[in-house]
């Protein structure tokens, strides 16, 4: 299985090899368990203003700025974009239903995964959407030792954001390293056409309650059904680079 999606890879983007240096880590989804209370915050949010916003939505909509899925959502209803005004107002009360969560829960195996990787001197990214002030804290309090800032692509640098490629490709020119030497792990449909148009090797989790196939379709080279999953079979996967 692994072998085969190594192959396709280098067959598609004709990349002489592969040979991962570094992992890049979505967050949201992958790294903490936290998109259940980003859907409900937005379903809130987004009723409190009449607009009907599904918790699938959400999900579909994540790893996107908060501008652009409050106009996608608009558009639905009024056939135009959010004025400045309605989405700081929809943003910011996105933002308060979020912050009236108690911290995120790390998700399973995130911590096992991230610690082997570092013990196989890989280099860790994380590149995300996200612009909480506390961001490096909070993954510093949960994940000591793992992360440092000048191996992050957050939601302060990039101009475009996920599905843009921008934000991998950054991560990627940050890294110093060829395509072919990054992996992605991703959640998200929108986050895994990022990485895949930024030509990485994408590793699709699917830890949300979109069906499996959602993620293959994006573009995802391999599925897994959770970070428990990846775990388990990260050193066979290993096995299989050059
Ligand atoms: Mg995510």
């Amino acid at each position: 299985m692994f072998l085969d999606s190594i192959n396709k890879f280098l067959q598609k983007k004709q990349y002489p090899s592969f040979s991962p240096k570094a992992v890049f880590f979505d967050m949201d989804g992958v790294l903490f368990d936290s998109m259940n209370f980003h859907a409900t915050s937005w379903v809130k949010a987004m009723s409190d203003v009449n607009i009907p916003f599904t918790h699938y939505e959400a999900y579909m909509n994540e790893g996107r700025t908060g501008s652009s899925t409050i106009d996608g959502a608009f558009n639905k209803v009024h056939g135009r974009n959010a004025t400045e005004d309605e989405k700081h107002q929809i943003y910011r009360s996105k933002s308060k239903y979020f912050e009236s969560y108690d911290a995120s829960p790390v998700m399973p195996y995130a911590l096992n995964l991230l610690e082997k990787i570092k013990a196989q001197h890989l280099e860790i990214f994380v590149v995300t959407g996200s612009g909480q002030a506390s961001l490096l804290n909070n993954l510093d309090n949960n994940f000591p030792n793992i992360f440092v800032k000048e191996k992050m692509v957050t939601a302060f640098d990039v101009k475009y954001g996920k599905p843009n490629p921008e934000p991998y490709l950054m991560a990627l020119k940050k890294s110093q390293l060829n395509p072919w030497e990054v992996l992605v792990v991703e959640n998200a449909p929108l986050g895994i056409e990022s990485s895949t148009g930024a030509g990485l090797f994408t590793i699709g989790v699917n830890t949300g309650i979109l069906d499996k196939k959602v993620l293959s379709d994006s573009g995802a080279d391999i599925v897994f059904d959770s970070m428990h999953d990846l775990f388990k079979t990260w050193d066979k996967f290993c096995l299989n680079w050059h």
